[in-house]
């Protein structure tokens, strides 16, 4: 029996006044912001809908829900540019939803957001990084994003309403308003975006531990490709801060007082990988809290059920 999180109220616009993206990226494909519509010459489909966002815009959560997962890659990382791009995903009783494309997150797993919270910041990570049209890429899942199976189309669960033509017909205060919308202009689906997806599960990082260190340690840890500490130095002293890894070399950097960097390891390999990850710094009173996310954790399975 599933348990519910917390009781969706009615959609809210994720921003003021939304309006569909009128092409695909090419720029030439009319209507194709929508979902269902065929990508790449037919050899994908759009698994979502693009809201047009100039990058940077602040953005609502569309129901009350948690949040469940959290991509935020660096711009520097070689896969800031692929798949859906940095995301968030909110789960509501029935379904999830994913913003992608962000360039700003402004919530942690595990927290609760009531509708209209603001989450983040629309961008162009991932594969928006050079399309004509900005926008906030939604998608909605019934199994929460559990398996590729369940995808559905955004639009009716949307506050704002569309025509046929993709203008706006009306705001709605219907939840889950079940009135499927007409995409006559789509062509038909082609392929599932299995390999965009399978890539994307790759890389989304969970909370692995958390803790503070007051003096050098070290630790071991059954963990994933990639190892993401955020390391917070809550002292009014900085201090610089050295992590050896087994597996990706070592890491040195000084922490301004009361900031918070964050330190990558990675390595490729067959998960789970055995990570020992020795800590030490370069002065004698250092208080720091952190948390280790990584991309394998033993409680894998992304079901909630608390
Ligand atoms: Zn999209």
């Amino acid at each position: 029996m599933t348990t519910k999180i917390i009781l969706s109220q009615g959609p809210v616009d994720p921003f003021s006044n939304p309006v569909l993206c009128p092409t695909d990226s090419a720029g030439t494909k009319i209507n194709a912001g929508r979902y269902g519509c065929s990508r790449d010459n037919g050899a994908t489909w759009h698994g979502g809908t693009d809201l047009r966002a100039t990058a940077g815009t602040l953005f609502s959560s569309i129901y009350s829900g948690k949040v469940t997962h959290i991509r935020d890659l660096q711009p520097t990382d070689p896969n800031y540019r692929s798949g859906v791009g940095n995301f968030i995903i909110v789960r509501s009783d029935d379904f999830s939803i994913k913003y992608c494309h962000l360039s700003e997150i402004k919530v942690a797993i595990g927290e609760i957001v009531a509708q209209g919270t603001k989450i983040g910041k629309t961008g162009k990570s991932g594969n928006a990084f050079n399309v004509p049209f900005k926008h906030l890429h939604i998608e909605l899942s019934t199994d929460f994003f559990a398996t590729q199976n369940h995808y559905v189309d955004p639009e009716p669960y949307l506050k704002t309403k569309y025509t046929n033509s993709g203008s706006i017909a009306e705001p709605s205060d219907t939840p889950h308003n079940p009135n499927s919308p007409n995409h006559a202009n789509c062509p038909a689906f082609a392929k599932e975006e299995l390999q965009e997806l399978e890539s994307m599960k790759a890389v989304v990082e969970k909370i692995l531990d958390r803790g503070s260190w007051n003096a050098d340690t070290s630790a071991h840890y059954s963990g994933g490709q990639v190892m993401h500490y955020k390391v917070k130095n809550v002292n009014i002293l900085g201090t610089t801060i050295t992590i050896d890894s087994n597996l990706d070399g070592s890491r040195s950097l000084i922490i301004p007082p009361l900031t918070t960097v964050d330190i990558r390891f990675s390595c490729f390999g067959v998960e789970p990988l055995g990570w020992k990850l020795d800590i030490s710094t370069n002065s004698d009173a250092f208080i720091v809290t952190w948390e280790l996310y990584s991309t394998w954790v033993p409680t894998a399975d992304i079901k909630i059920t608390e």
